[in-house]
């Protein structure tokens, strides 16, 4: 109310002297922090209506909320403002989908749920309702035959009654177990849906190989199995040198495919126990647990070495040509004690030190103590 007040004040006053000029910069400075701090307690909501959902990064979308409502403070340049805003408005667009299609998601799940059990309660009320009429006519017919007064009438049909009891009881039996074999596959179906959907969340959709998120979790689990029984890992960060250039001559499908070729190659120098991620772009990182940094550099070069010695068919426009390219590995060693992010630092920074030192090669965490 004392902004609009002071803004007509502001703007009804004489434009040539200096009072009327303070009073309209003090009144834009005041609708400036007026507007700031709206934008500030909308990141507020905004951050509120994330929730927690692993799924959909909701923590990474709080820190980019966290960050925008920094910008928002410290920016004084309007232009500069304004891509702040351009950026974190492309980040809340794409959260909000993503939100919307982990809804639609949850909800198809239980409907499906839902559906499945009221078939089941409505298939065993419909069985049910059956036998008891079959089993409440043949009582009705018990009843009557006391009327009879041949004893041996009466044992006729109360024999004839009573096996068309146990054939209403094995009919029932019969068709439950039908029902229930039914039921049962249906769930395991449905059980089976779920667990898939809960891998592939974990896969990265291009290569195969286990994604970002997947590769937090790993680290988590791998840090508080290491605080028991103290088992170490070592870490590789791999990149694919010039990969921009790849994309750029070739294009971005033939750069897709050579991402997927090259974790083909990398495959093969992956045993069953190690962890192989996407990192991000075109970065990968491998988790070797219990193997010591010699070692761990070892395989660092033989990943090297066959990812230069490969060559790709391309098709297309590039029909008969080949690819080559090669990458820079980073390798460091876990030590006891250490945050598993300082790990990828050093790795981070010998990857960074092999690009600077002429590519594709291997660079361990000794190398960066020299
Ligand atoms: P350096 O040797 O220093 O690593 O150079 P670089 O060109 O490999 O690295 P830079 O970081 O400059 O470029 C990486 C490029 O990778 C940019 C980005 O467009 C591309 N990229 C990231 N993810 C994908 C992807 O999924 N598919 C394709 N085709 N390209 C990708
Ligand atoms: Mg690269
Ligand atoms: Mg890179």
């Amino acid at each position: 109310m004392g902004l609009f007040s002071t803004k007509k004040k502001a703007d009804d006053c004489d434009e040539a002297t200096v009072e009327c000029l303070t009073e309209k910069l003090t009144h834009l400075g005041e609708h400036k922090s007026f507007l700031i701090q709206a934008v500030k307690t909308l990141i507020v909501f905004l951050k509120e209506f994330s929730f927690d959902i692993k799924e959909i990064d909701s923590d990474k979308f709080k820190d980019r909320m966290d960050e925008f409502s920094e910008d928002v403070s410290k920016e004084e340049k309007v232009k500069r403002l304004q891509s702040v805003l351009e950026r974190s408005k492309e980040t809340i667009i794409s959260f909000i989908e993503s939100k919307k299609v982990y809804f639609k998601e949850r909800e198809s799940e239980y409907k499906t749920i839902i559906d499945l059990l009221s078939k089941g309660i409505s298939a065993l009320e419909t069985g049910n309702m059956d036998f008891n009429r079959k089993v409440y006519d043949r009582s009705e017919k018990i009843g009557k035959i006391t009327l009879l007064d041949d004893i041996k009438k009466i044992k006729e049909e109360i024999r004839s009654e009573v096996e068309h009891i146990q054939d209403a009881i094995r009919q029932k039996e019969t068709a439950d177990s039908k029902q229930l074999e039914n039921l049962t596959k249906e769930v395991s179906a449905l059980r089976e849906d779920l667990m898939k959907a809960r891998t592939d969340s974990l896969l990265d959709g291009l290569t195969g190989v286990y994604n970002r998120m997947a590769y937090e979790s790993y680290m988590r689990k791998l840090m508080d199995a290491n605080t028991v029984d103290g088992l170490g890992f070592s870490m590789l960060m791999i990149d694919i040198d010039n990969f921009k250039s790849i994309n750029d001559t070739y294009g971005h499908q033939t750069g897709d495919r050579a991402l997927v070729a090259m974790v083909q190659v990398c495959r093969e120098h992956i045993r069953k126990d190690d962890f192989f991620a996407r990192y991000g772009g075109e970065e990968f990182v491998v988790i070797l647990p219990d193997t010591s940094l010699k070692n761990a550099s070892k395989r660092a070069t033989a990943i090297c070495k066959s990812v230069e010695s490969s060559r790709y068919k391309l098709d297309g426009d590039y029909e008969g040509k080949s690819l080559a390219f090669t990458v820079s590995v980073g390798v460091s060693v876990f030590r006891n004690g250490e945050k598993s992010g300082v790990t990828t630092e050093r790795a981070d920074k010998a990857l960074y030190m092999a690009k600077h030192t002429g590519k594709n090669r291997v660079v361990t965490e000794n190398e960066l103590i020299k």
